[in-house]
């Protein structure tokens, strides 16, 4: 048997040469910057509290060991116990982890939920284990991350390539660590274990809610305008289809394969039957229908732009040539620094990840306040407290950017900053 000594490097096609932590650093600099942030408080912001690494050893079929390397990161939790989500892919690295935790930091703060901010992830290519191999895998994560994983402590929740069953797995072996079943340790889990309805719905719902709040202020109306949406699984095909319920034109998508696009306007609910076949969005045909890489999408002429994918995706090399009016990010953080001033200078109304796919934490809150009940709620009433929750967080966001003068970014993460720094203070430093 080959015996493996190094973690898999991280291949060069995922990997993007943007660190997403220097990023989330960027921005923190940029936003004390203009907020005057007492220095201590942004040095606090600079650091996670805590970055569990683990080796995940999982016995294949094959009968040879493989091991994965795993990472749990706790940003701050000065505003209530962490909350994020899990990410499997090939690219994950430590920096990503931490990135994305500070992200949800900030969002839970944007949506004033109880949280504090947290991430995880697997560097592992799951299309390449089979079931059998992934729940393994996931158990034994689960098992490695549990010494800072509870109810109360940190809930973990669906990412990129995890989903129901991921956190079923994750369920079960937390409770079968602790002898009694802890629905509330995670949230984005089925129906028959303690999930909440509308969960499956959420993020792309969530940011279908921002968007409307945006053409509403904007007085732009939705009807006949065009959408391109740059990922389709989780967040994106639900954006899809919820803008083509309002009629807008989905116009373009695209997953990891590549892009598809059509001026005349894509049939959403086709390509969801493709995907959920496990086919891909490439395999979409129909006339006047092309081919397009996953870049080439985001700089078609369009109404609505709306990145689901990965980090980095607009950056200063491709900023100036986006056509979009508005850009609604249901990804973690898919613009840099350097394109977010472009994108402000050529007036696009840029909604931000930690406003505008917020919906996914929100209902994994009401999820997790339900499981803490074990009373649950109707479907009606999740999607209009998520919209309710939405809109308000939008309102605020809108209003300080037109205070301070700043994009909705900056207003946002001046929003979340303040909060988190009265909770830090009023805390104050043990011991
Ligand atoms: P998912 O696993 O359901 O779907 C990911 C999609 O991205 C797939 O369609 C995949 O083919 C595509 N993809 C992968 N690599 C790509 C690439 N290089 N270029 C283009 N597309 C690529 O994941 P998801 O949950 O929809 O997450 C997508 C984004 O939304 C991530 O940034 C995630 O952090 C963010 N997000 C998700 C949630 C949630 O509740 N699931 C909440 C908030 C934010």
């Amino acid at each position: 048997m080959p015996v493996q000594t190094k973690n898999p490097a991280v291949p060069k096609t995922v990997e993007s040469p943007i660190n997403p932590w220097e990023v989330a650093l960027k921005q923190l600099e940029i936003v004390a910057k203009h907020m005057k942030l007492d220095p201590g408080i942004q040095s606090y912001l600079s650091y996670p509290k805590r970055c569990l690494i683990v080796s995940v050893p999982v016995r294949m079929d094959d009968g040879s060991i493989k091991i994965f390397e795993g990472y749990r990161v706790q940003h701050n939790l000065a505003r209530g116990p962490a909350k994020g989500g899990i990410r499997y892919h090939p690219g994950v690295t430590l920096d990503e982890v931490k990135a994305l935790a500070f992200w949800m930091t900030l969002k839970c703060a944007v949506l004033g939920l109880p949280y504090g901010g947290a991430k995880g992830g697997v560097r592992v290519d799951p299309k390449k284990l089979s079931l059998a191999e992934l729940e393994r895998m996931t158990r034994r994560y689960t098992s490695e991350i549990s010494i800072i994983i509870g109810p109360g402590k940190d809930i973990p929740a669906p990412d990129v390539y995890t989903n129901s069953q991921t956190m079923a797995w994750m369920m079960d072996t937390y409770s079968m660590g602790i002898g009694h079943s802890a629905p509330g340790v995670v949230t984005g889990k089925p129906l028959e274990i303690g999930g909440s309805l509308g969960r499956n719905e959420a993020t792309g719902r969530g940011c279908v809610y921002t968007i409307e709040n945006a053409f509403r202020k904007l007085h732009w109306n939705l009807k006949g305008t065009t959408a391109v949406i740059q990922g389709f699984g989780n967040a994106g095909s639900v954006c899809a289809k919820l803008l083509a319920d309002l009629g807008v034109q989905v116009i373009a998508v695209s997953d990891s394969k590549g892009g598809v696009h059509s001026p005349q306007g894509l049939d959403v609910p086709k390509l969801i039957l493709l995907k959920n076949k496990g086919g891909s969005v490439t395999d979409y045909s129909g006339s006047g229908v092309t081919r397009l890489t996953n870049q080439e999408i985001l700089e078609l002429k369009c109404d609505i732009l709306v990145p689901a994918a990965l980090e980095n995706q607009i950056t200063g090399a491709n900023a100036a040539r986006i056509q979009a009016r508005l850009i609604a990010e249901a990804a973690n953080g898919p613009t840099t620094p350097e394109a977010d001033e472009i994108l402000y200078k050529k007036e696009v109304f840029l909604l931000p990840d930690i406003l505008a796919n917020a919906g996914g934490v929100t209902v994994s809150y009401f999820e997790w306040v339900q499981d803490n009940l074990a009373y649950f709620w109707k479907e009606e009433e999740i999607n209009q407290r998520l919209e309710d929750l939405m809109s308000a967080a939008f309102e605020n966001v809108y209003l300080l950017a037109q205070e301070e003068k700043v994009d909705m970014r900056m207003a946002a993460q001046i929003l979340a900053v303040r909060k988190i720094a009265q909770a830090l203070k009023m805390r104050g430093i043990y011991p």
